[in-house]
């Protein structure tokens, strides 16, 4: 905890000062260009795989970068929420959804239950993306769990 807060004060202390016209002009609004959809695994940073600054991306990130269908007036519409602002307030261009390698989310979709009954909230939501999971398997039935999740 300490290495974020040194890093909170660092940041304040000399990059926030750097880029002040930047985060000023940023208070008041934001107009970014492009909503993008990925990973939470804390190996994806948008922001730096995109060469952007703030204020260009407005991000959503899910476990396994999946996004539910689709459905009105569900209880806790997280993600259609966010895809609503960022295309109907926002106007943003563009949309980009971003997978990754090795995503350890993509990964426990094959596994068993009994594998990830420590994690129910998890395992519920990779259960939306059972048909993807349905289909690679058809697909590849004899693949290695490597290959499916790469498919995935
Ligand atoms: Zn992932």
């Amino acid at each position: 905890m300490d290495k974020l807060n040194d890093g909170a004060i660092s940041f304040r202390k000399k990059d926030f000062d750097k880029h002040k016209g930047l985060f000023g002009d940023l208070s008041n609004s934001q107009k970014p260009h492009t909503l993008f959809i990925g990973c939470s695994d804390s190996r994806l940073v948008p922001s730096l795989i995109t060469s952007t600054i703030p204020g260009e991306l407005f991000i959503i990130r899910s476990v396994a970068n999946i996004i539910p269908p689709y459905k009105k007036g569900v209880n806790y519409p997280a993600i259609s929420s966010a895809i609503e602002y960022a295309v109907l307030s926002l106007g943003v261009e563009n949309i980009i959804v971003c997978g990754h390698s090795n995503c350890g989310g993509c990964a426990a979709l094959y596994k068993t239950e009994e594998e990830m009954k420590n994690l129910p909230h998890t395992n519920l939501w990779l259960e939306l993306s059972r048909p993807v999971k349905n289909k690679v398997t058809q697909m590849l039935p004899k693949a290695t769990n490597a290959e499916r999740e790469w498919m995935t």
